[in-house]
């Protein structure tokens, strides 16, 4: 195998972007992976900043990032397909996000600069099978969704297409750095590789990879579902109260999710899933005679504060960090490998992952 320019640790969608994006670049690349399960195939693959507290939890700055990583799925969705053959269920046909009862009216707010207010007889023209006792939606037209998991394969294809090298049967197990441009990785194994760089993108799991206090990276597990797709199903993403619901072109409707702290196991509750589905038949009573398909869990890699932590660890800058994306790795993506690829042809971090700086938990504790 050629020595890699850079390694990157996590084959999830942060790490298979990133690889993506360097080898296109002509960066000689290695993406690690230990075959675990990855937040990305568990993840429903809305592109959807608009109804999104996470992402305003996070300050302007991860608004921001948000957004323009959603407009660069737009030039990214067609240059993937294109480069490596698969369909990755890229649909622009917006996300709406329903009040279902008087009390979810009357609270109901959207930022109007993205999202329209309907009314009623708007919202059952946009979707027939909705519940008859929706009063209003705010629709986000340009908000998209993706299949995470064919997002995946297209990124693995793509990158081999570059010539990069992927291998999905290995875990790190310590990684040591030089300074500012060299690295080694160790892998369970006993093999061990160099780079000029290593980028850490391992999701949930860091497993003392990275030089972060304890609780700076931590798993947020989700539950969710599919169910077959029906004549009275939705036509586009729809997001309730109590559940989000997303049409995919393979036949499914996945049906999510629910968020537990800290929990790191991959089983599913029936009670809990009970109840997501419940509420996503109040939403489309007509899913009641949907038959389930699939059920799964997935560990979102949240932090301490729900921003991402993304560039070069403060005391060893040849590690860079791409890290904690929460709810929204799949929609984050594009602007954080574009922004670490630009990291790591320029040497500095642009103004865009400022805020996003590993710096900031430096006076952390464990918590
Ligand atoms: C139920 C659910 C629904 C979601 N829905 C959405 C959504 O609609 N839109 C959205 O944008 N986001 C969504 N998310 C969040 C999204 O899945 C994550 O933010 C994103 O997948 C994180 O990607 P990642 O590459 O950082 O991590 P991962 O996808 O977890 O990938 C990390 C990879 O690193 C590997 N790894 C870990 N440790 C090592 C090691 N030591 N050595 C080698 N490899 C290692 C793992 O096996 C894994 O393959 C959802 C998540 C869940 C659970």
């Amino acid at each position: 195998m050629r020595k890699a320019d850079v390694i990157i640790v996590g084959g999830g969608a942060i790490g298979l972007m990133c690889a993506w994006m360097l080898a296109r670049r002509g960066v000689r690349i290695l993406v690690i992976d230990s075959g675990g399960p990855a937040a990305t195939h568990a993840a429903a693959g809305m592109l959807s900043p608009s109804f999104e507290r996470s992402l305003h939890g996070g300050g302007d700055a991860l608004g921001e990032f948000s957004r323009a990583s959603l407009s660069l799925w737009r030039e990214i969705a067609p240059a993937l397909e294109e480069a490596s053959g698969v369909d990755i269920d890229y649909d622009e046909s917006g996300v709406l996000c329903v009040a279902l009862d008087d009390l979810e009216a009357s609270v109901f707010d959207a930022d109007s600069r993205y999202c329209d207010r309907l009314e009623r007889n708007e919202v059952l023209e946009l979707e027939p099978a909705l519940s008859s006792s929706v009063r209003c939606a705010w629709f986000a037209r340009t908000d998209a969704q993706v299949d995470p998991r064919r997002v995946r394969e297209a990124l693995k294809r793509a990158i081999a297409r570059e010539s990069g090298a992927v291998k999905f049967d290995s875990r790190v197990v310590s990684i040591e750095t030089h300074g500012a441009r060299a690295g080694r990785v160790r892998l369970a194994s006993g093999e061990s590789l160099e780079a000029g760089r290593i980028v850490l993108a391992t999701g949930a799991r860091i497993d003392g990879l990275a030089e972060l206090p304890a609780g700076a990276v931590f798993p947020v597990k989700g539950e969710a579902l599919a169910v077959e797709r029906i004549a009275s199903a939705p036509r586009r993403v729809v997001r309730t109260g109590g559940a989000y619901l997303c049409p995919k072109s393979d036949g499914r409707i996945i049906i999510g999710a629910t968020e537990l702290n800290r929990d790191r196991s991959l089983n599913t509750d029936d009670r809990r899933l009970r109840e997501l589905r419940a509420a996503a038949e109040i939403a489309f009573p007509g899913l009641e005679d949907a038959a389930e398909t699939e059920r799964w869990a997935g560990l979102r890699p949240a932090t301490a504060d729900g921003a991402p932590i993304i560039g070069p660890a403060p005391s060893a800058p040849g590690l860079i960090y791409a890290l904690g994306h929460y709810r929204n790795g799949v929609l984050l993506a594009p602007a954080s490998a574009a922004a670490i690829a630009d990291l790591i042809a320029s040497g500095r971090a642009g103004p865009e992952i400022a805020a996003f700086s590993a710096a900031r938990f430096t006076e952390l504790g464990d918590s």
